[in-house]
């Protein structure tokens, strides 16, 4: 034997080597997030804007209409309008003179037996409660002859049927669409009561990181999660606050910290989250009293390290960039949404059949990357969570349940589409 060399053995392989840690117990997915939801209160500010420069905010307050919609009865089509259904049978009314369009009341009231020319989205004037379609109608004479029957109140919309006026008609937290903006503006606000974006400050960890654009060394590796994880801010609706790159250094580390608590609302480090070593987040965070190692029954996912640093929470998350996304999507993305002042959001899936054959293990839920082409849900080669390209490849997360399955090509999926996280 060489000399120099320790008389040592590689410990032996242990029975359970493939199991969940005997004996620890492994938080459920559901479990965490109805802790998350319980405890975390939005964090934001609340101001005042006008309606135009409300898309994508939070409301701040429950929205109620000023007015209804429609404001007055009004005409649904272009025809003719008078009192009353008419029964089966030809019917020739004499046409009043005058019309009603929509902006442009008709100031009289149309007497009892005849018609008016009446257009689209006017308000019904004073006798008149039904409206002909102008094609159902033959005009002559300063008549119009149709065919009944016609039910009293047809083609016209009554007053308020979308909205009445002092009803909610969006409950605060909701993140403003296009649509949103419609409905307000249509009930008559103009000047909307929203949260202050969310602020949320990025930070990557590792000595192994450099930035693209750089030389990178033997061993280095250009940091992924950051324009990631930034980039997924942005699209939740959130402000981003690159704090850019940290080694593995704890004064530098600690510095960086506490400049991030400083500008943001929220932090999201990536890296070193971990009991190692140089795993400085979770070490940092143990040190402030303030670490809590979320052990979750998840993969991809390593340990993750929830916190609070000078009073602003931090989701400490894994390095591997497709446990970083998915721990994201999964925990952060709910959890910011409350701190921002929206509701609670699960993410809509959609049961598809599969286009895979896979078997799972009891014990963790399991996200994979998934695609769906031709109706079926499709899954990316690998399951390896440093492969990044899957992460672009995919269009969404196949979602499998905590319990042991073996799917089958054609069994229904649980498949979450990436935009239904908000990306
Ligand atoms: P850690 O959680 O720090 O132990 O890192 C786990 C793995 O993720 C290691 O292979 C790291 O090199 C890798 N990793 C950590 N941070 C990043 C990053 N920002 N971009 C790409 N890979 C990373
Ligand atoms: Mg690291």
């Amino acid at each position: 034997m060489n000399q120099n060399r320790p008389d040592i053995a590689p410990p032996p392989l242990k029975n359970d080597c493939f199991a969940l840690p005997a004996g620890v117990y492994w938080t459920p997915v559901d479990e965490a997030l109805s802790l998350l939801r319980q405890r975390l209160r939005p964090v934001t500010g609340i101001e005042t804007l006008p309606l135009s420069q409300g898309l994508g905010r939070v409301l701040a307050q429950d929205a109620t209409a000023r007015r209804s919609n429609p404001p007055l009865p009004n005409t649904a089509v272009d025809g003719y309008g008078f009192a009353g259904g008419f029964p089966e049978g030809a019917h020739v009314l004499p046409l009043a003179d005058g019309r009603a369009a929509a902006g442009i009341p008709y100031e009289g009231v149309v007497p009892a037996g005849q018609a008016l020319r009446v257009l689209t989205g006017a308000a019904l004037p004073d006798g008149v409660d039904t409206v002909i379609l102008e094609e159902d109608v033959t005009l002559s004479g300063g008549h119009i002859a149709f065919r009944g029957p016609l039910k009293r109140g047809a083609n016209t919309r009554k007053a308020g049927e979308d909205v009445v006026a002092g009803d909610t008609v969006l409950p605060a937290g909701r993140r403003l669409t296009p649509a949103d903006l419609a409905l307000l503006s249509a009930v008559g606000l103009a000047e909307l009561q929203v949260r202050s974006p969310l602020r949320v400050a990025v930070l990557s960890t590792g000595d192994e990181l450099v930035e693209p654009g750089q030389e990178a060394g033997p061993g280095q590796i250009y940091d992924a999660n950051r324009p990631m994880l930034l980039a997924m801010a942005e699209r939740f609706g959130f402000q981003a606050v690159d704090m850019g790159r940290v080694a593995d250094d704890r004064g530098a580390l600690k510095a960086r910290l506490d400049e991030a608590a400083d500008r943001a609302d929220v932090i999201l480090t990536s890296g070193g989250a971990s009991a190692g070593d140089e795993d400085h987040v979770s070490a940092l965070l143990r040190e402030a009293g303030a670490m809590q190692e979320w052990r979750i029954a998840l993969k991809p996912g390593r340990p993750l390290a929830l916190g609070v640093w000078n009073g602003t929470p931090v989701f400490g998350l894994p390095g591997n960039p497709v446990a970083a996304m998915v721990c994201t999507l999964v925990f952060a993305r709910p959890a910011m949404g409350l701190l921002a002042g929206e509701g609670w959001s699960d993410p809509q899936g959609f049961d598809l059949p599969a286009a895979f054959e896979k078997r799972k293990k009891p014990g963790r839920r399991e996200f994979l990357r998934g695609r769906v082409r031709d109706g079926r849900v499709e899954v990316f080669r690998s399951e390896g969570s440093g492969r990044i390209s899957g992460l672009s490849w995919a269009e969404g997360l196949v979602e499998i349940g905590d319990d042991a399955r073996h799917i089958r090509p054609g069994d229904p999926v649980r498949f979450i589409p990436y935009a239904s996280f908000g990306l």
